[in-house]
């Protein structure tokens, strides 16, 4: 069907080509040149327009958004895209509404090790990146094996909302039979100070072309702009696999405040002493606000990286105030927090109590906690959605060799994606 929909668009193209040169008046040849030439004009302004607007079609539709798509062919004043409409209505009656909403499995990961010589070098924090992250090449072989397949990244509020009371509820989630939505998400995008010199990206900037990439300095010190982190890598592939993507979708970003943002070290209380503080800061809101355009939501990780389900209420507050006011103005607002080590403030029991009053109060609706035992776990109560998450990384992939109450299976072949360098 996509392969239909792009015939027409090459059909167009030659048939817009052929009309511009078909005009012709012996009678008086200057004018019939102004107009030639006017006509010209017009035509190829409009043939311009037609391919974009088709392009937009096309994004909508591969994106599964199929609605957005007929309306923006249906109104159009070229026939040529109104006739896509058929088609359009007859992918989109092809879609079913995903049976399970609470059972949408969600899997996270950190920063990828890009230089596994130095990430695994054996020095204090190499046992840490073992067991914590995945390289580049694990990443690059899981995503392929994710959209193989057939699995859709979807965000949060695709498929839990709130309704026209203000009560959260489930919503329809309309994918073409045997595809199968998924969260994604990246914890700890700061670039951490004791990351530098490891082997990881050392930053995210937009580039000219007002994309996100990123900064990384390879073992010879040669510096390098690309797609050397999760978020990166994930546009790069929905470029170029839009069918991986529900309606834009991405994935959440877990961001604390104590090293900064994305490798700018924008935080006030912690760097004082940094010349270019205003600066940093400018530059990891356009970060951001790229991030945000390309899809991904932002999410709070605490500020400190704090235990918040245990931690005393008076050190939750004082983080909570930081947080939002050196994380907040760069990420926007979030109604999203996910816990740093996975630290819930309750078990598998609804929510409830000062803790819970207090998230409520500072405008947290999704909460995300840690279970890699289980492959999809949500709650959903009127005022808030909960889910777990699989930890990607070393000790999964341990756990999952062991045999001990594993997950991945569906996702990936643990061993066929694993790193020989670990
Ligand atoms: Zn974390």
């Amino acid at each position: 069907m996509k392969f239909v929909r792009w015939m027409a668009a090459g059909i167009l193209v030659v048939a817009l080509a052929g009309c511009s040169s078909e005009q012709s008046n012996p009678q008086d040849p200057a004018n019939d040149d102004a107009a030639a030439a006017q006509a010209s004009k017009q035509a190829a302004e409009e043939e311009a327009r037609v391919a974009e607007t088709k392009a937009e079609i096309n994004r909508l539709a591969d994106g599964y958004d199929y609605s957005a798509a007929i309306k923006l062919a249906a109104k159009d004043s070229s026939e040529e895209l109104t006739k896509m409409v058929p088609g359009l209505e007859d992918e989109k009656a092809q879609t079913v509404a995903w049976e399970t909403p609470n059972q949408i499995p969600h899997l996270f990961f950190h920063s990828l090790v890009i230089d596994t010589d130095r990430a695994f070098d054996g020095d204090n924090a190499a046992q840490g990146y073992k067991d914590y992250m995945v390289t580049q090449k694990e990443f690059t072989a899981i995503i392929k094996e994710l959209y193989a397949r057939d699995f859709v990244l979807v965000n949060p509020e695709d498929f839990a909302a709130e309704d026209k009371k203000g009560n959260m509820a489930y919503r329809k989630i309309m994918l073409p039979e045997g595809k199968q939505p998924l969260v994604l998400s990246v914890d700890d995008v700061s670039y951490y100070e004791y990351m530098d010199g490891d082997g990881f990206a050392s930053k995210l900037l937009v580039d000219k072309n007002g994309k996100v990439r990123n900064e990384y300095t390879d073992a010879k010190g040669k510096t390098h702009v690309g797609a050397y982190d999760v978020t990166t890598m994930i546009d790069d592939f929905v470029d170029e696999h839009p069918d991986f993507s529900y309606r834009d979708a991405r994935g959440l970003v877990a961001m604390t405040g104590y090293n900064g943002e994305f490798g700018y070290r924008t935080s006030a209380s912690q760097y004082p002493e940094n010349k270019n503080l205003e600066k940093d800061q400018k530059a990891a809101t356009e970060v951001a606000n790229a991030m945000k355009e390309e899809g991904w939501v932002f999410a709070s990780h605490s500020w400190g990286h704090i235990a918040t389900g245990t931690v005393d209420m008076a050190r939750f507050k004082r983080d909570m105030k930081l947080w939002k006011a050196e994380v907040e103005p760069i990420v926007g607002k979030t109604e999203h927090l996910i816990y740093p080590f996975g630290s819930d403030i309750a078990h598998t029991a609804k929510y409830s109590g000062s803790r819970y009053e207090y998230l409520k109060d500072q405008g947290f609706k999704y909460f995300y906690g840690v279970d890699g035992t289980i492959r999809a776990w949500m709650q959903q109560t009127d005022n808030y959605q909960r889910q777990m998450r699989i930890n990607i990384d070393g000790l999964q992939f341990e756990k999952e060799q062991r045999g001990d109450r594993p997950v991945l299976a569906e996702f990936f072949d643990v061993d066929k994606v694993i790193d020989p360098a670990r």
